[in-house]
């Protein structure tokens, strides 16, 4: 199978994040004979400084003609770039998976959760309005978008350990959140062998700290998703490693969890695992959707080659190591021709 990648490099780390992760997916291309047709797009920043649109035309048919996005952090225009996209494409899942990782500062070795965030309705539906000296915000829950994000949750935990935590604060926001926790409920039904449970979003901020092990699949709306998938990805080691998927139907963009760093931009030194991760996520979910075996491999093949560097004491600045970005995407794609030599 052919597949048409849209690569965004965006801004800050971006490119020296996407550098690398192709160094990687280049290695994994050869060595599995992946027939990849990789498309830059711009957007972000500097598209905006040099074009005057953070996400041109262009760019938006190349994504449409593509199977899937690779996308690196933007800047101050991510709000432009990806929330247009995903309301553009219809992007309604934003899967943010966090696991402990050998060397990198996680709270515990045995944390291995994904937040499933409702994303494209909720406060983040932009509905804000001035009123005389007050500002109002609209939060809008829908019926739909709460099952099918539900069922998303409960589909993934069937690959998982079969558990879902609904997340919500359904007390205090009675309607809005009263729709979410009653449609999850309803869906769970349809999913007898996946345990089903509640928790007020305070009580999951708690919990992600004292036993974050607990969690398998959480499943919470668009702002408290947001949160609660930084808060996890401190929880396993920092945003360095964190990847996340934007899933519709038919289309999806993966990138990392972070915004562009632009403290860190232009040094090599950026952490590339949380593209790496992006681009392995992105072949899980092309190979799950075509039923393709190789890009399965590929998928299964980037996470274990960044997780053997990381053993080996492999890593960026971030995490206490001495690799830059380019030599850790290098690393990590020897390990990759070495791991794929034993398997
Ligand atoms: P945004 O609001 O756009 O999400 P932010 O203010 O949350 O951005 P980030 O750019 O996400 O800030 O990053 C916060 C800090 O985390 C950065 O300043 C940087 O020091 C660190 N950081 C983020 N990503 C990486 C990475 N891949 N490698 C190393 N450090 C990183």
């Amino acid at each position: 199978m052919r597949y048409k990648i849209a690569l965004i490099r965006g801004g800050g780390i971006g490119p020296e994040q996407s550098e690398a992760t192709l160094t990687v997916i280049s290695k994994v291309e050869e060595i599995l004979g992946l027939d990849l047709e990789i498309i830059e797009a711009e957007a972000g920043d500097r598209c905006l400084a040099e074009r005057g649109k953070p996400l041109p035309e262009d760019t938006v048919e190349i994504l449409r003609e593509s199977h899937a996005c690779l996308k690196g952090p933007v800047g101050e225009t991510a709000a432009d770039v990806i929330v247009k996209i995903r309301q553009l494409f219809d992007l309604y899942a934003n899967v943010r998976p966090a696991k402990s990782l050998p060397g990198a500062p996680a709270l515990r070795p045995d944390v291995d959760l994904v937040v499933v965030r409702e994303n494209t309705e909720g406060l983040y539906k932009g509905y804000e309005y001035e009123v005389d000296d007050a500002a109002i915000g609209l939060r809008v829950i829908t019926k739909r978008g709460s099952e099918r994000i539900a069922r998303y949750a409960f589909e993934l935990a069937l690959k998982r350990k079969r558990k879902v935590i609904a997340v919500h604060k359904a007390n205090v926001m009675r309607l809005t959140c009263g729709l979410f926790a009653k449609t999850c409920r309803e869906i769970s039904k349809e999913y007898p062998e996946v345990s089903f449970s509640e928790m007020y979003v305070d009580a999951a901020a708690m919990n992600l700290i004292r036993s974050p092990q607990d969690f398998d699949v959480i499943v919470t709306t668009n702002m408290f998703g947001d949160i609660l998938s930084d808060e996890a990805a401190q929880v396993v080691g920092g945003l360095g490693l964190a990847p996340s998927g934007n899933i519709g139907e038919g289309f999806a963009v993966f990138e990392p969890v972070h915004g562009c760093a632009p403290d860190i931009a232009g040094k090599n030194i950026a952490n590339p695992v949380s593209m790496i991760l992006s681009a392995s996520m992105m072949f899980e979910w092309l190979g799950s959707k075509n039923g393709d075996e190789k890009s399965l491999t590929a998928s299964r093949l980037l996470a274990e080659a960044v997780e053997e560097a990381l053993r080996r004491g492999i890593s960026t600045p971030d995490l206490g190591g001495s690799e830059s970005t380019t030599s850790f995407g290098g690393k990590v794609a020897e390990i990759l021709a070495e791991i794929s030599e034993k398997t």
